[in-house]
């Protein structure tokens, strides 16, 4: 069996509340600490092959970002690890931890954020390389040369700042930095979310190009079904902190398997009103600070049996890679959705 190039196993990550001004107050009169635990991610079990495009989607909240951070070694995971290629991320040490975190890269929404506004963009994806020993200092121009036209940017604005450029022209220098450290994994963490329609077909399209060009594997997370249906050879929903259904995008897109997946398809984005969020599927995502018992969906579902409410669902093998964690895949006839059912969710 090949090993996969990165994996999530069995992860958990649970992040604690501090209390508010109110809180502690109430805490020094002699009240009890309301320290609450966020269970952002909950047994979750990801892999994901060389070359593989894999499209993360859940409404906000899922846990999809927290999921790319523990994978991308952004953050720790509470519980379970974190492999690439077979290794655990925690056991790497040295020259092999330094490797793991340069091989990934990640390219958030907002790259005004990650962009350093006092430095010019010679420096900006220039430094990281030098400073790693990548290259010389004398190789600095012609390596920031050819990042810019790699990504569609004129060399003549190596001497710019970030607050110089466009949205659209800023998340290319956020690409282009990413990849002046030569990863093969990158995390794009809604990279196209924040800019403008026409703009993000162009960087969406950067991202296909660049990853035949470079060899590049991705974890593609949106909040935007169009998106994931465009680059993804394989889809992962996600629903308060647990993986709900995986599998071919083609597959998956044409036939849903969970309520949940079905209810968002339901709602993907026609000709007139394409980019459409989750917040159609009716129902509010539940509170990750008390996610309900058995399967976190039954509250919003139009299937949920009595054992759904105690009893949660295992993540099955299907076959021809799908993935699902729904009780009606236990009945011998398990009900086929109509649009009559998801949009009552
Ligand atoms: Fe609905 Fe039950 Fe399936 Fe959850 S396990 S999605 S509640 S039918």
């Amino acid at each position: 069996m090949t090993v996969p190039f990165a994996e999530a196993v069995n992860v958990s990550k649970h992040f604690t509340t501090e209390p508010d001004f109110a809180e502690k107050i109430a805490i020094r009169l002699g009240a009890a600490s309301p320290r609450r635990t966020v269970h952002a991610l909950d047994g979750v079990d990801l892999s994901i092959a060389k070359g593989e495009v894999v499209g993360l989607v859940g409404e906000s909240g899922c846990g999809k970002s927290t999921l790319g951070r523990v994978i991308a070694g952004m953050l720790p995971a509470t519980e379970g690890e974190v492999k690439l290629n077979g290794q655990s991320r925690a056991s790497l040490s040295g020259k092999a931890a330094r490797h793991a975190r340069l091989n990934t890269q990640i390219i958030f929404q907002d790259p005004m954020s990650s962009l350093n506004p006092r430095k010019k963009v010679t420096e900006i994806i220039g430094e990281a390389p030098l400073a790693h020993g990548l290259i010389r200092r004398g190789e600095k121009e012609a390596l920031v040369t050819r990042l810019l036209e790699t990504v569609g940017l004129d060399p003549s604005m190596r001497d710019r700042y970030p607050h110089q450029f466009s949205g659209g022209q800023r998340q290319r220098l956020g690409i282009a930095r990413a990849l002046a450290v030569n990863p093969q994994f990158l995390v794009c963490d809604e990279s196209i979310a924040a800019l403008d329609i026409s703009i993000q077909a162009q960087v969406l399209n950067l991202f296909i190009r660049l990853k035949d060009e470079f060899d590049l594997t991705y974890l593609f997370i949106s909040h935007d079904l169009s998106v994931v249906h465009h680059i993804s050879d394989r889809v992962v929903i996600m629903y308060l902190g647990r993986i709900v259904e995986s599998g071919p995008t083609a597959a998956i897109f044409a036939e849903p398997n969970h309520p949940y997946t079905a209810a968002l398809l339901s709602e993907v984005p026609r000709i007139d009103r394409r980019h459409r969020a989750f917040s159609p599927v009716k129902g509010e995502i539940p509170s990750p600070l008390a996610p309900p018992p058995g399967c976190h969906f039954h509250p919003r579902c139009p299937f949920a049996m009595d054992r759904c409410r105690t009893e949660r669902p295992a993540l099955r093998d299907l076959g021809a890679r799908r993935h699902s964690a729904c009780h009606l895949n236990d009945m011998g006839e398990r009900p086929r959705f109509t649009q009559t059912d998801t949009m009552g969710v």
